[in-house]
């Protein structure tokens, strides 16, 4: 029985929010009260999107599921406002709902039962729905549904979403509802206990050893948690994740990278040469550019993630996971947020949702950034060549060794912050583990456009901003062509050779390119801000490929360029041996081992990325832990480059 709905609820105008961790079957108890009446609706100013329908006496809406309604995450802030009645979906008047309709996950009740201490700490008249039972039954867990009444001082109805059962009644107690008759722990550490103690009295655990099914999911479990097997294929699994990443998305990047070029090549075509034209490929194009090229990866990996999710596995992974992560003061759910960095810290971050425990989400976000992401790659290639000339083996090691720092890095920091700000006993992580279950391609796609959108949005709005700001500083105020390139442009008047012609205006554009980043608004900052910098051992060039980095780290191998050659092409071999040879303004060469290892470890550690800063200000609601954030990687980033320029210098290198 899949199809039909129950009877409208009897009550006129009555709003109806519907509350739940994620997969607990909200959505599909929903459709079944709501029937064909339901439709999707978003809050206006938010990603987030609701179910909503009109019966014929009341409206029901399906709130985004959440682990907790006090997070920091978008779809708990949705939550709460809706609860507060300062929220509605578009085209709904806002006002505080005239009942919740808390649903749990009866085969999953240790890990569900603190969202309905949260949904009763509000005061609203509220009904519980022990979804699922179903399966709980299969599974031969029971659960006192009258004893979990007293407890929570509500009704509690045990239903299935699935086969229709206890449907009826829970609609019936919805037009009865009642104000909870008993009180909730509010702090996190009595709710700890407060879960425990209930969980405990109305419970029973069991498992049904006919039931085939219930073989088979043992047989797994016991395999996926297995603490060498588990570990074992763990890692299988996620390396062909990351495979399937890098392997696929390379190619809608190679595209999307290719239809940037020819779009900035065709505006160049059409357009007067001149700063409009500039700024158009050189500001914006070029920066929507570099930013949407990260869309596949993300899009892809959110939606092998959300299936992964959906089959149950992930549970089984954090769990193995937890082991290893328990002593940096992170739990088993950070390890997917964590490797996900490593393509970019961005996903990464948002991944972070899934971290139930607020402190362990917030140590998680801060780890994050410093996994070495992809955009760090040119960078590294960059220094481990200008180190190791023609030694790929040393290449390789030090590359390797440049994961390995920051990945220690980011542990180091969330153990500090565990120790320090953070302090306090993280939340043990529910033992009970979701069934397994075929996965739903359709609810991972739209997860995956979400989150797509969210990156477009924020992220993309904010690096064209930045990529105009920078633009402009790095080509204004202009300098007039200089005595040196004008010299060189006379002989070349006067010379029959078309190669020597064309090699001397090519020297001319170098040295007028020079001259005008030199004394752009960013070379003037370059070199007031170069003393800073001084004791890493960076010159006035590399301060500014440094500051520009600010922005977006992969910028620095093209703002060298530009300073050094006078050309972005950075793709010919040629200019990156220019890099590598370039001189300071006293002819010293920029690129000292001291030096290069220097930069080494501050592009390993330092927080260069402002769409990461802005992710992290949105994922965590305000800019306090993106400002510590930058405060904490910045710091740990000098005094590390500082440290590599001291010892190095002092072993003479
Ligand atoms: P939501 O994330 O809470 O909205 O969960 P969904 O409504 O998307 O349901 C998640 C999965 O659980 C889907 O595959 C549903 O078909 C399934 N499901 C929902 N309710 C029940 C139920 O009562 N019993 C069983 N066996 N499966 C259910």
């Amino acid at each position: 029985m899949t199809t039909g709905a129950e009877p409208a609820i009897a009550h006129p105008g009555r709003t109806i929010a519907f509350v739940g961790n994620p997969n607990v079957g909200k959505t599909t108890l929903f459709n079944r009260i709501a029937g064909i009446r339901a439709k999707t609706s978003n809050f206006p100013g938010t990603t987030q999107d609701a179910r909503i329908a009109h019966l014929e006496n009341s409206t029901l809406i399906d709130l985004p599921g959440v682990y907790s309604l006090e997070l920091d995450v978008s779809e708990s802030v949705v939550c709460r406002q809706v609860l507060a009645g300062a929220l509605a979906p578009a085209g709904e008047q806002a006002h505080v709902p005239d009942a919740i309709l808390v649903v749990l996950d009866s085969t999953n009740l240790l890990r569900n039962l603190s969202i309905a201490a949260e949904a009763i700490a509000h005061r609203l008249p509220t009904v519980v729905a022990l979804n699922m039972s179903d399966l709980a039954a299969r599974r031969s867990i029971q659960i006192d549904a009258a004893h979990l009444a007293d407890c929570l001082g509500c009704t509690v109805i045990a239903c299935s979403a699935h086969t229709g059962e206890g449907v009826h009644q829970v609609t019936e107690a919805l037009t009865n509802a009642t104000v909870p008759t008993r009180s909730v722990p509010t702090e996190n550490h009595e709710l700890d206990r407060w879960v425990d103690e209930i969980y405990a009295t109305v419970a029973t655990a069991g498992t049904n050893p006919s039931d085939r099914f219930e073989r088979i999911t043992d047989r797994l479990d016991h395999a996926f948690t297995h603490p060498v097997l588990g570990v074992a294929l763990f890692t299988l699994i996620m390396t062909g994740l990351f495979w399937v990443i890098f392997r696929f998305a390379a190619i809608p990047m190679d595209m999307i990278d290719g239809l940037f070029g020819s779009l900035g090549d065709w505006v160049a075509g059409v357009m007067p040469a001149g700063a409009l034209s500039d700024l158009l490929v050189n500001g914006v194009i070029a920066g929507v550019g570099g930013t949407v090229i990260f869309l596949p990866q993300i899009c892809l990996l959110f939606f092998l993630i959300a299936l992964l999710e959906a089959t149950g596995y992930l549970a089984r992974a954090a769990f193995v996971i937890d082991r290893l992560l328990r002593p940096f003061g992170l739990s088993g759910h950070a390890f997917v947020p964590l490797l996900s960095s490593h393509a970019c810290a961005i996903p990464g971050i948002m991944a972070a949702r899934a971290v139930p425990d607020r402190r362990d989400r917030l140590a998680t976000i801060m780890a994050a950034p410093f996994m070495s992401c992809t955009a760090r790659i040119p960078v590294y290639v960059l220094l481990t060549q200008i180190l190791f000339p023609k030694q790929p083996g040393m290449q390789a090691l030090a590359f390797t060794a440049c994961y390995v720092i920051g990945a220690l890095a980011g542990l180091g920091t969330s153990l500090l912050i565990r120790r320090t700000i953070l302090r306090g006993k993280s939340r043990p992580m529910a033992l009970e583990l979701p069934s397994y279950r075929i996965p739903d391609f359709k609810a991972a796609f739209r997860l995956m456009l979400d989150r797509a959108t969210v990156f477009l949005k924020k992220a993309g709005t904010l690096i064209v901003a930045i990529s105009i700001i920078l633009w402009w500083l790095g080509a204004y105020p202009g300098s007039p062509p200089t005595q040196q390139a004008q010299d060189l442009r006379t002989q070349a008047a006067f010379s029959s050779s078309s190669t020597e012609i064309e090699n001397l205006y090519t020297q001319a554009e170098a040295i007028d390119a020079r001259n005008s980043s030199a004394n752009s608004f960013l070379g003037q900052i370059g070199s007031s801000v170069q003393p800073v910098f001084e004791p890493l051992g960076y010159d006035r060039k590399l301060t500014i490929g440094v500051l520009a980095s600010f922005a977006a780290r992969e910028v620095f191998v093209s703002t060298m360029a530009v300073q050094v050659v006078g050309s972005e092409d950075v793709d010919d071999d040629s200019v990156l041996a220019s890099i590598a040879n370039a001189k300071r303004d006293d002819g010293a060469p920029i690129f000292s081992a001291a030096t290069s290892w220097s930069l080494l470890v501050f592009y390993i550690l330092a927080s260069l990325c402002l769409p990461t800063l802005v992710v992290t200000a949105k994922e965590t609601g305000g800019w306090k832990w993106a400002m510590l954030q930058l405060g904490w990687m910045s710091f740990v980033a000098y005094v590390g480059a500082f440290a590599a320029f001291q010892i190095v210098t002092m072993v003479g290198g």
